[in-house]
């Protein structure tokens, strides 16, 4: 099919344009309105960003070419990664050819030219380490010193930090996309670098759906490295898979769920029963067979830091007698879950001690984690008489390495947790800290019935990632269209404000939302931003006056005509008409980059288009109606959209829609 150009397709759509300042009715945004208004900013204290830069005279690139080399430890993968991640944008930057080694023992004298990542034999004969404080996985140090400079991570887990921060100063690298790079400097010189920082956020699990260097360059991780996800263990949702029914079920029914209202076998329709039923002799069993498991992840993978054992994704949990009186006793059915990882627990870290002792090494540090989700979201605590939540028993107290994995699926997501709508889930998170330091959170940023549509969490979400941070939480995942390859209605700002915001959550929203636009738009950054303050006016606005259908829920009926006046869709569908015009300038001067910005405005283009055809066709002709379907389902198929929901085609959709 010949692929129409938005603008024709666009002038057939709207024969008469007026301008978008006009209003449709009271409710018209103001561009000035809730997008921008100062948000409550509850800033977080004791977040660790010490950044001391300051420009020097140490010559690093001239002429495109540089003296220095670049030194990684030897046999490790990720160090590896990350040496060629910062030579290719040394190299894209200023093209200079800047060399990675591995390190080899007793090469190092202190007139070389090097930028040293991590390699410890260097760390330690410059005396670089890290000052006495308690540091997460994430931290990193860069340190300037003579002709070179120290690079000193805590773990892997701050290779990509530090490496971002290093390119940053030297050549003022930033990742807004997987299509836009911007340098600002020149790379001439080396500045010096003080600088010791660490992610808000330990760990971070990309949200949408994003290729591996993407997610890796974004600062994010791809699941299986913040838990462990791999063989037979890959999902997130993992009791059953750990301990198959179709494996034991026969030998150990005890261990499953009753009643079990379908087959044993299915395994997504089936739990765990937490006590065994309430047999003893079952309930050891199931807690050595289940170490059994994990010890053979914990040999095989020498990396990771967190297995978890979650429930499947389903409301069932197991009512037998044992499992009543447990949920009874404790006060939610999360108790006989605290109680089995804990048991759990005794016997990994025992492992791991006997393993240390035996090789003369530190213990390795590795995590537990369950879902506080569905039916055993609600933690095992109540308040006390000065209104602090405590726990209801000892027995639910998580062990130190045992760590709740807290989904709350039915919070308001347009508010920010602080937000009084979001009561219950701060009840809920306070009960949880009162039965353990660390948290695992699972939150969502869109409407899993209407993927084309607006989620408006855009301004809000940085405001929960504070609350989240100064509640313990150290892993988050965010969950977005995570099986969508392109995402329209900004979602790819969702992604830039997730990769810096996460990072440092004291970042000022609108700071992050002028540099996005500026970069990822540019002269298209005007309209643009009008689109997305509009969106975010209007749903505010449909909020207030359909308050039932549109809060802040995740499943909530968005896509309904009512909602979506013919008049405002097409003057956001003229914003982009319009952002595409202001970006001919790159036409001819610079085709590349023209193609990328017109790509990311026709993404944008196609949550009013959808919208149009989905409910408006009665206002066109059959045949303005069929070249409008042809080019939103060209650019459909060109961009890579696949979903119009979590679960359904788009394609289907049109097929339907014709
Ligand atoms: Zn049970």
């Amino acid at each position: 099919m010949k692929k129409k150009n938005i603008l024709s397709l666009l002038a057939l759509l709207i024969p008469v344009v007026t301008g978008c300042s006009s209003g449709t009715g009271d409710h018209y945004p103001d561009p000035k309105g809730v997008a921008t208004q100062d948000l409550e900013a509850h800033h977080i204290e004791g977040t660790l960003h010490d950044v001391n830069v300051s420009e020097s005279s140490i010559k690093f690139i001239e002429n495109g070419e540089t003296d220095y080399t670049l030194i990684y430890p030897k046999n490790n993968g990720k160090a590896q990664k990350t040496a060629l991640f910062i030579a290719d944008h040394i190299q894209r930057a200023t093209k200079a050819y800047l060399q990675i080694k591995e390190y080899d023992e007793g090469t190092y004298d202190s007139s070389m030219k090097i930028i040293c990542l991590d390699v410890e034999e260097i760390l330690d004969s410059e005396n670089i380490s890290f000052p006495d404080r308690e540091l997460g996985e994430s931290a990193y140090q860069i340190e300037t010193k003579g002709n070179a400079v120290f690079i000193n991570c805590k773990s892997n887990y701050g290779f990509i930090y530090a490496a971002q921060s290093f390119l940053k100063h030297t050549i003022g690298y930033q990742r807004y996309s997987k299509d836009i790079v911007v340098y600002e400097k020149d790379g001439a010189t080396l500045p010096n670098m003080h600088i010791l920082e660490e992610s808000d956020f330990t760990y971070r699990i990309a949200s949408n759906f994003m290729d591996i260097d993407t997610t890796f360059e974004m600062g994010f991780l791809i699941p299986s490295e913040a838990i462990y996800m791999k063989g037979f263990v890959n999902n997130y949702h993992s009791s059953c898979l750990y301990l198959p029914a179709d494996v034991y079920y026969e030998s150990h029914p005890l261990w499953y769920m009753s009643p079990v209202n379908t087959s044993p076998y299915q395994q997504n329709a089936n739990q765990i029963c937490y006590t065994a039923h309430g047999d003893e002799e079952e309930y050891q069993a199931l807690v050595n067979e289940l170490f059994e498991r994990i010890k053979i992840c914990l040999d095989t993978d020498k990396e990771v830091s967190t297995f978890s054992f979650t429930i499947m994704d389903n409301n069932n949990m197991c009512m037998c007698p044992s499992c009543v009186e447990a949920s009874a006793k404790y006060g939610a059915e999360s108790g006989s879950i605290v109680v089995f990882m804990n048991k759990v627990d005794d016997l990994v870290q025992n492992y791991l001690q006997e393993i240390a002792d035996a090789t003369n090494t530190p213990k390795r540090v590795v995590n537990l984690s369950f879902f506080a989700y569905n039916r055993a979201e609600a933690p095992c605590a109540h308040k006390d008489s000065t209104g602090k939540f405590v726990p209801n028993s000892e027995d639910v107290v998580c062990h130190p390495n045992v760590i709740p994995f807290l989904a709350p699926i039915n919070a308001d997501y347009v508010d920010s947790f602080y937000h009084e709508e979001n009561r219950t889930l701060q009840e809920t998170f306070e009960g949880w800290q009162a039965l353990s330091k660390n948290m695992h959170l699972w939150i969502y940023e869109t409407n899993f019935t209407a993927y084309m549509y607006p989620f408006n969490s855009y301004s809000t979400v940085i405001e929960t990632y504070r609350y989240c941070v100064d509640k313990g939480v150290d892993l988050i995942y965010n969950e977005g269209q995570h099986n969508q390859p392109a995402i329209t209605a900004f979602g790819r700002f969702k992604d830039y404000l997730d990769s810096v915001s996460q990072f440092n959550v004291n970042l000022d929203y609108m700071t992050i939302v002028d540099d996005f636009f500026k970069n990822y738009f540019r002269e298209a950054d005007e309209p643009m931003r009008k689109m997305i303050f509009e969106i975010q006016e209007h749903m505010a606005y449909l909020r207030q006056k359909y308050p039932s259908d549109v809060g802040g829920g995740i499943y909530q009926i968005i896509a309904q005509s009512r909602f979506w006046p013919k008049k405002i869709l097409d003057d956001w569908v003229e914003l982009c008409n319009e952002a595409l015009t202001r970006i001919d300038v790159y036409k001819n001067s610079d085709s590349a980059l023209y193609n990328i910005l017109r790509k990311n405005i026709i993404l944008e283009s196609l949550f009013p288009r959808y919208a149009l055809c989905e409910f408006h066709s009665g206002k066109m002709t059959t045949d303005e109606f069929k070249s409008t379907l042809d080019a939103l389902e060209a650019d459909c198929r060109t961009l890579n959209v696949k979903n119009y929901n979590e679960g359904n085609s788009i394609y289907d959709r049109f097929a339907g829609w014709r």
